[in-house]
């Protein structure tokens, strides 16, 4: 590998000074890099000043642009979260540029009641899904690329909305092996689709469990903790994950393969092909990199040291996240390896 990979899928802003500004007076709260995205997301906000009423979270208030770029893969990877989402879940997430076209049409309705979601059959093109009051989560794609290396998706503290960073989408890719001069076979924008799709699981699960803040102590891996429920876990970031896995069994165990809209939209459909994803990163990687020297007789559990920030490194993440959805006893093995290697180089 020539970068060391991360799993870029959450930042937080935190928040230090104005108590009674606090998302607008946000700076970083880590002391790692990015530095020149930390320094330049400082200069903007102390340039928009603070305002007294709280409007709605919207890249602008941070000093960064919305983009264009990505928008369709983004649009399709919404459109697969929202249908696979257990139809009582009512956190929905929800594009903030015009739709495609392309994906079905995404009816957000406020009827001062409960939470309902229904197919939209009968309007030909305009055929999709609707969500009656629900938890609206917009997600907005920013333009971040001259700002640095900074997460592909985060949650800016105290907001309910997902920031996506365009400029990384395609490193993201390249890390799941689906492009890039490391890719295996041929990927199109569905399979891009399907893992962008995971990191916004995992941001819902940061909303999910109101998480504020997804910079803590970088966690450490855990076998025994990888069964638990999301809600027994107390590392945010790996709790986030447990939340993305357990939202794909769910749509796992719905056996619902096909929807009544046109296209991959039955919820076990989209668990299956997200699986595959998460799996091709994984497993290109286990044959790209060999870290158990399977190939060559030189065993490198190093490589899965190799992290971001607070968060695990990449490949373990989706070897742990691949058990979870589809256990095998040989990824296991691997895990428990991994686990006392990974021990041995703490010493
Ligand atoms: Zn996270």
């Amino acid at each position: 590998m020539s970068h060391a990979p991360s799993f870029r899928i959450s930042r937080t802003l935190a928040t230090t000074g104005h108590p009674a500004c606090r998302d607008c007076c946000a700076t970083e709260r880590i002391g790692r890099p990015p530095w020149r995205f930390a320094a330049a997301l400082a200069l903007a906000l102390s340039a928009t000043g603070c305002a007294t009423e709280r409007p709605p979270a919207s890249p602008a208030r941070y000093g960064l642009a919305q983009a264009v770029i990505g928008r369709e893969i983004a649009e399709e990877a919404i459109t697969l979260v929202n249908a696979m989402l257990p139809p009582d879940f009512s956190m929905r997430l929800r594009p903030t540029w015009p739709a495609s076209g392309y994906f079905p049409t995404l009816y957000f309705e406020n009827e001062g009641g409960s939470f309902a979601m229904s197919y939209v059959t009968d309007r030909g093109f305009d055929n999709g899904l609707r969500f009656v009051d629900a938890d609206e989560i917009p997600v907005y794609l920013i333009d971040a690329s001259h700002l640095g290396r900074i997460e592909t998706a985060f949650v800016p503290n105290g907001e309910r909305c997902v920031f996506v960073n365009a400029g990384s989408l395609d490193r993201l890719f390249e890390d799941f092996f689906m492009m890039g001069k490391h890719v295996l076979g041929q990927h199109n924008s569905f399979d891009k689709a399907l893992v962008l799709a995971v990191v916004l699981l995992h941001e819902l699960g940061h909303l999910h469990f109101e998480d504020d803040g997804s910079y803590g102590p970088p966690a450490a891996f855990a076998l025994e903790e990888i069964d638990r429920p999301s809600r027994a876990i107390a590392n945010k970031e790996v709790r986030a994950d447990r939340f993305a896995s357990e939202m794909v069994n769910a749509a796992w165990a719905s056996q619902q393969m096909k929807s009544p809209l046109d296209g991959p939209y039955g919820r076990a459909g989209i668990a299956s092909n997200i699986f595959r994803a998460i799996a091709t990163g994984a497993n290109s990687h286990d044959f790209t990199v060999d870290p158990q020297g399977v190939f060559d007789g030189v065993r490198k559990p190093y490589v899965f040291r190799q992290s971001g920030y607070s968060h695990l490194n990449l490949y373990l993440r989706l070897l742990v996240l691949a058990q979870q959805i589809n256990p095998s006893e040989e990824r296991l093995n691997e895990l428990r390896w991994l686990e006392l290697a990974l021990k041995g180089e703490h010493r």
